[in-house]
Order: structure tokens, then C-alpha cells, then sequence
């Protein structure tokens, strides 16, 4: 029996000479190459500058350094996401104070934020959750009103636009990931890109060691880390990235089948909001609350279909719940609804028109 997976990175032929080519010239650690990603990275959204990081969450973790942001601080996260977005503010010592989501779009409620701030609150990470853009207009003059940074999480959302302006060129930092399980990948990899030059600069000494070049000398400026990207990692992305738009519309096209197809009227299929392309990184959609999710998991997975729940609701996580404990079902109702009743169906660039419609009917009929 065929089996699709829930995500399968699209690597090709030229991405893999790409990556021979480094290992054969033996330098193997940022180069050339990485200067290429960053390039294409700014070409594809628009960004004055883009670093290449190790991960999603070291360049999350990088820009908080930066910004400064440490013991005593709160920082503004949505309850729905992957972990590393709050995990990021725990690990450089603030608190985040979590927010809950709009259950239409999965995103951080942001009439929500306001109510949230405190005179501790330093900064808001919205995340732009399964390739969608948070409302960036609310976000932006709520930030703007009490004088917060903006860390955008765009890990999923690389191609995303809010009236038309990329992810990541709203705030001060654009986190993005090249995880497999995102658009385009390098295995492990991120990208932090900026509008302001000092912000680049600064995360260019963080990511090596705190290291600046001077009059051709290397001096050790800061404290630093190792967040550098590999070589041939960066080969891997750099055309892929270039290929962005050609997938999206691909994409695109075939979230159009599965909007068409599902009929199930116990399933709620994603919403769009006008001012917003959706990228598709994740088609999830909620299921009616007499629906067993995980059991669903397993029937489409014995007929050849792999789903999975979306994202956490990060304060029921076992260690939010211990330093904190939550009453998440009165405080975030839309996250645990969303965590628990949540689906993510495949939607990449290796599925045909029929798998998209085998997958659709598999799921009415399992419902
Ligand atoms: C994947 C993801 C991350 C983490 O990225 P890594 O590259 O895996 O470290 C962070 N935030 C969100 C919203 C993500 O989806």
C-alpha cells in the first residue's frame, strides 16, 4: 500500500550538486555560500538583511539577546505554537505571558495583547502560525503604543504577506526555519532577517563567537555563540528558496482542491483573512468536538495517510504546567481546543491532484 507522509522535503538534482561541490572544495563551514542564502533570502522578502543561523530557535534566541531582553522581563507569545517560541524567552531568564488565539486563524488574538501588557512587558513574538500572517496592523500599533519590540516567529511562513509586505520586514527581528518540516529546508537551519543595520551587524558578531572584523583583524567584541550555519547546508536551501514562489502557487493550487473536496460537516477548514496570502505550510483544520482526533490519527494512517495534530498548546505542556499552572481551559480555550481538535493534513509540492483528493475523501470517510 502507498503511504503519504504528513511532510517531504523536495530536493533536487541541482541542490545536490550544490552540496557536493562544497564538500569537495573542503570548506565546509560559512562561506560563500551562506552570503548566497542571505542574498536570496532578502531578494524573496524584501528584508535589508538576513543572517543565516543554525536553527529556528537559535535565531529566535539571538535576536532576545540582542534586544536585550533578560531577568524580569515579560515577553507577549501566543498559547497555540510550537514550543521553541516561548522556550526561547524562559531560556534568556524573562517570562512569557501567553495569549490566546483566534480559533479562525489559529494566530494570537491580537484585541488580546493589550490586556496582557504590564510595565515588565518588553516585547511581543507573534508567530505566524502554519503560514499565515498575524493581524500585523494590531500588532504593530499596539507595539508602537507601549514602545515593545517585535520578534516576528515567521519559522512556517516564508512567503507569507500581510497587504502585501513579507513576514519578518514588520518587526524588528523575522525568525524563520528551514526544519523539514517548512517550506524549504537544509536540513537543520534559520534565517534572522532585520530592516536595521546595527541589529544585523550586532547578530553577525552574536552568531560567531563575538567576533568583528576590524581593519582586517579579527577582535573579540562581544560574548558570543556558535549559531553559523554549514556551507553545504546553505547549498542545499539557496535555490530552494529561489523556487518560493513557483511552489506557493503550487500550493496553493492544491489547497483549492482540498477547500473544494473535504464536505464533512463535522471538519472546519481554514480561513484566510483578505489582507493575507496563506503559504500552506500546514492545511489544518478542527475537527467538531465529538470527533477523537488521535483516533482519527490512526484510521487515515491505516489507510495510508499521515496527519498529526497541529501545534502545542504551550501552557499545558508538561514544564509551563509545573513552574506555572495554568487553568488553561479558562485561559486559553481557543489554544487547547486548537491543540486538541486540530488536524494537519500533507500539503507539499511532491503531491499530485490525486493524492490531494485520495487524502480528502480518506478523511470524510474516516470521520
Ligand atoms: C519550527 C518552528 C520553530 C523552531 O524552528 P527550528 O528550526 O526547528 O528550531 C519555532 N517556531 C515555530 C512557530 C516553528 O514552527
Amino acid at each position: 500500500m502507498k503511504f503519504i507522509p504528513l511532510a517531504k522535503p523536495n530536493i533536487s538534482e541541482q541542490d545536490i550538486d550544490a552540496v557536493v561541490k562544497v564538500l569537495r572544495s573542503g570548506m565546509l563551514v560559512q562561506g560563500e555560500n551562506v552570503m548566497q542564502l542571505e542574498q536570496n533570502f532578502c531578494d524573496l522578502t524584501s528584508a535589508k538583511y538576513a543572517s543565516a543561523i543554525s536553527n529556528g530557535t537559535a535565531s529566535l534566541h539571538l535576536a532576545l539577546i540582542h534586544l536585550g531582553i533578560g531577568e524580569g522581563d515579560e515577553v507577549i507569545v501566543p498559547a497555540f505554537s510550537y514550543v521553541a517560541t516561548a522556550n526561547v524567552v524562559e531560556l534568556v531568564g524573562a517570562t512569557p505571558v501567553f495569549v490566546d488565539i483566534d480559533i479562525n486563524t489559529f494566530n494570537i488574538d491580537a484585541w488580546r495583547i493589550e490586556a496582557a501588557i504590564t510595565p515588565k512587558t518588553k516585547a511581543i513574538i507573534p508567530v505566524h502560525e502554519f503560514g499565515l500572517s498575524a493581524d500585523m496592523d494590531a500588532i504593530m500599533s499596539v507595539a508602537e503604543k507601549y514602545q515593545l519590540f517585535v520578534v516576528e516567529d515567521a519559522a512556517c511562513a516564508l512567503g507569507a504577506t500581510f497587504r502585501d509586505k513579507a513576514v519578518g520586514t514588520f518587526g524588528d527581528f523575522g525568525s524563520f526555519s528551514l526544519h523539514p518540516r517548512k517550506a524549504v529546508s537544509s536540513g537543520e537551519g534559520g534565517v534572522l532577517t532585520t530592516n536595521n543595520i546595527d541589529n544585523d551587524r550586532a547578530i553577525k558578531i552574536l552568531r560567531n563567537h563575538g567576533v568583528e572584523m576590524i581593519n582586517n583583524e579579527m577582535q573579540f567584541v562581544d560574548f558570543g555563540f556558535n549559531y553559523r550555519m554549514t556551507d553545504f547546508q546553505a547549498a542545499l536551501v539557496k535555490n530552494q528558496v529561489k523556487r518560493v514562489p513557483e511552489i506557493l502557487k503550487y500550493k496553493q493550487h492544491l489547497a483549492e482542491i482540498y477547500l473544494d473536496k473535504i464536505k464533512s460537516e463535522l471538519i472546519k477548514l481554514p480561513v484566510v483573512p483578505e489582507e493575507c496570502n496563506h503559504t500552506w505550510q500546514t492545511f489544518h483544520v478542527l475537527l467538531a468536538d465529538s470527533i477523537n482526533r488521535n483516533e482519527l490519527i490512526e484510521k487515515m494512517k491505516a489507510k495510508g495517510v499521515g496527519t498529526n495534530y497541529g501545534a502545542q498548546c504551550i501552557p499545558q505542556t508538561t514544564v509551563y504546567q509545573k513552574k506555572y499552572e495554568y487553568d488553561c481551559r479558562k485561559l486559553f480555550p481557543n489554544a487547547l481546543r486548537a491543540y486538541t481538535q486540530g488536524l494537519a493534513l500533507p500539503l507539499y509540492d511532491l503531491l499530485s491532484e490525486n493524492d490531494i483528493m485520495f487524502i480528502a475523501e480518506t478523511l470524510d470517510e474516516s470521520i
